[in-house]
C-alpha cells in the first residue's frame, strides 16, 4: 500500500537537445503519508504530478503505487487503475457545467463497478464534510470559486483513491477561501487515511503539511522552516 518511486527522471524533447525537467527523484510515501512540494515556477511541479498521476510517462526511473508499475499497464488498464487508486484537484476545478453539485462529485462512478446507492451516499456524505450539504443541486456557475473547488476536493475522493495529488488547488482562490481549501484538503485526508500529494506557491498552504519539499533543479529537497520564517 505504498507509492515507491525510485530514480525518477523526465526529459522532454527540444530542437537544442532533450531538456531535463526531472533529473532523479525519489520518494515512498505511505497511506497517511502528506507532502507539500513547492518551487518555483517552471521547477517540474506540474511535470512531477502528470507521472505520479499517470497522465505522462516518466523517461527513466520507476513508478509503483501498490506495487503496480501503472506504465507497464495496457491502455485500458491503466485508466482502470488511474480511476480507482488515484484522485486528483487541479488548480482550476474542472467541473462540467451542465452537472449539479451531486452529478459532478459522482462523474467518476459513471465508470465503476460499485453499486450506484453506495456512490450517491458517499457523495452525499463528502459534500456534507466540505459544508455543501445545502448545495447539491447547484450548478458550478450557481457557485462561488471556493465552493467549486470543495466539490472538486469531493470528486477526487469519491472512490476512496489510495493516492490523491492536489496542482496548485488554492491557486486561484482569495487568502480566505484558499485557508478553508487547505484546511479540508488535510482534513479529508486524515479521514480517509490516503497518500496526498499538494503542490503550492504558498507557504500558508504548505505549512499545514507535516512534510515539505522544494523541488529544484529536477530535484526534490526536504524543507523544514523554522517558525520565524513564516511570513
Ligand atoms: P511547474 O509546474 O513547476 O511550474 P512544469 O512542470 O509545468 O513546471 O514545467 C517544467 C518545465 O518543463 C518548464 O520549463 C516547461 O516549459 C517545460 N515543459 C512542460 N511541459 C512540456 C512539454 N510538453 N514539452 C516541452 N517542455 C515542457
Ligand atoms: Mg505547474
Amino acid at each position: 500500500m505504498t507509492l515507491v518511486v525510485d530514480g525518477l527522471g523526465k526529459d522532454y524533447p527540444t530542437r537544442s537537445g532533450p531538456l531535463v525537467v526531472l533529473r532523479e527523484i525519489s520518494l515512498t510515501l505511505r497511506p497517511g503519508d502528506a507532502l507539500a512540494i513547492m518551487g518555483p515556477s517552471g521547477s517540474g511541479k506540474s511535470t512531477l504530478l502528470h507521472i505520479l498521476g499517470t497522465l505522462d510517462s516518466p523517461t527513466r526511473g520507476r513508478v509503483t503505487l501498490q506495487g503496480v508499475d501503472p506504465f507497464a499497464l495496457s491502455h485500458r488498464e491503466l485508466a482502470t487503475f488511474r480511476n480507482r487508486h488515484i484522485g486528483f484537484v487541479f488548480q482550476d476545478h474542472h467541473l462540467l457545467p451542465q452537472c449539479n453539485v451531486l452529478e459532478n462529485v459522482l462523474v467518476p462512478t459513471l465508470v465503476s463497478d460499485r453499486a450506484p446507492a453506495d456512490n450517491e451516499r458517499r457523495a452525499r456524505l463528502l459534500l456534507e464534510r466540505v459544508g455543501l450539504a445545502q448545495r447539491l443541486e447547484h450548478r458550478p456557475a450557481e457557485l462561488s470559486g471556493g465552493e467549486r473547488q470543495r466539490v472538486a476536493l469531493a470528486r477526487a475522493l469519491i472512490l476512496q483513491p489510495l493516492l490523491v495529488l492536489a496542482d496548485e488547488p488554492t491557486g486561484n482562490l482569495d487568502a480566505d477561501n484558499a485557508a478553508t481549501v487547505a484546511d479540508l484538503l488535510w482534513e479529508l485526508h486524515c479521514q480517509e487515511n490516503n497518500i496526498l500529494i499538494v503542490v503550492t506557491h504558498s507557504w500558508e498552504v504548505a505549512r499545514r503539511f507535516p512534510r515539505q519539499a522544494e523541488l529544484r533543479q529536477g530535484t526534490l529537497h526536504d524543507v523544514s522552516y523554522a517558525p520565524k520564517n513564516i511570513p
